[in-house]
């Protein structure tokens, strides 16, 4: 495949802490499909009104930052399971200067295979030296073999994917699990969003008078899901409570206007949301070559 743009990397300060984007590349959402709860006619107007493309481009954004000393990263990419756009996470990190290595911890936001996917890199961790934090509700469901039974055949493929992926980890004594919302790492705060997926976890950091949380899946099409945050998808386990979860955190977050850092809005998929309607709309963070500012 001939790419025109090549997976990269963009650093970011909230105040004086730096934190980088990695691209894991980009995977196709066929939102004609794939959304819910839209009414008719409703998805192919968002889609328009913000010259989006119906089978929708979607970027693949982990998120890599210092705390207590530690090098933490957010989310691992798919790896080698969605295919050719994605999967360049270990290539934007080096790019960035880092080696896999050089990770201390990975945090997990689900077990879905374009967050999971990078944990292995040719059959062994990619991260040698990492310990993986993820919700225990996550980990519970997706590596159990009775749930998988009890979904039909074409979801089973998201269950085969985290034994792949999360299975050797936890046979190597690398897992850490997490139940309630807590300071998981020195200023790391865990933040329970289930829905999306039963241990769906946002992560919030503070710098000083600063705040971003790693919101994970909130949207996967932010031209449709924020203009209508009732529209739901169906790689929602439970798109009811994905909805009722997107509404009040996009509620928070216009009101309290910390800094988002989503997985699937347009790289590097840092920015502000604010309300539109019965809606919002989203405000990317401004293009910067300066370091250490504050915004
Ligand atoms: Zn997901
Ligand atoms: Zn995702």
């Amino acid at each position: 495949m001939e790419f025109i743009n090549l997976p990269g990397f963009y650093r970011f300060f909230l105040g004086d802490l730096e934190i980088v984007v990695l691209s894991d590349g980009t995977a196709t959402v066929y939102t004609e499909k794939m959304m819910l709860n839209a009414t008719s006619g409703e998805v192919s107007h968002y889609l328009r009104e913000s010259y989006a493309e119906a089978d929708y481009e979607a970027s693949i954004n982990t998120f890599l930052f210092r705390s207590g000393g530690q090098l933490i990263l957010i989310d691992t990419g798919a790896g080698d399971l969605m295919g050719p756009t994605a999967g360049h996470l270990t290539e934007s990190l080096r790019a960035a200067g880092y080696e896999p290595g050089d990770i201390d911890v990975v945090l997990l936001t689900h077990i879905h295979g374009d967050h999971s996917g990078g944990l292995m890199d040719n059959g062994a961790l990619a991260f040698p030296n990492a310990t993986l934090y993820v919700n225990q509700r996550d980990f519970d469901y997706w590596l159990s073999e009775e749930q998988m039974n009890g979904v039909p055949p074409a979801r089973q493929q998201s269950f085969r994917n985290a034994k792949a992926k999360v299975g050797p980890w936890k046979e190597a004594g690398r897992v850490k699990t997490f139940l309630e919302d807590l300071e998981l790492l020195p200023g790391v705060f865990s933040w329970a969003q289930p829905g999306h997926t039963p241990g769906h976890t946002y992560f919030t950091i503070k710098n000083g008078r600063h705040k971003i949380v790693f919101c994970a899946d909130i949207v996967h099409v932010a031209e449709i899901q924020l203009a209508n945050p009732d529209i739901a998808i169906t790689l929602d386990v439970d798109p009811q409570a994905a909805v009722i979860k997107r509404k009040e955190f996009l509620k928070l977050a216009a009101e309290e206007g910390f800094w988002l850092a989503a997985d699937h809005t347009s790289f590097p998929g840092i920015g502000h949301v604010r309300p539109r309607g019965n809606g919002y709309f989203w405000i990317p963070a401004k293009f910067s070559v300066r370091a250490g500012i504050n915004h």
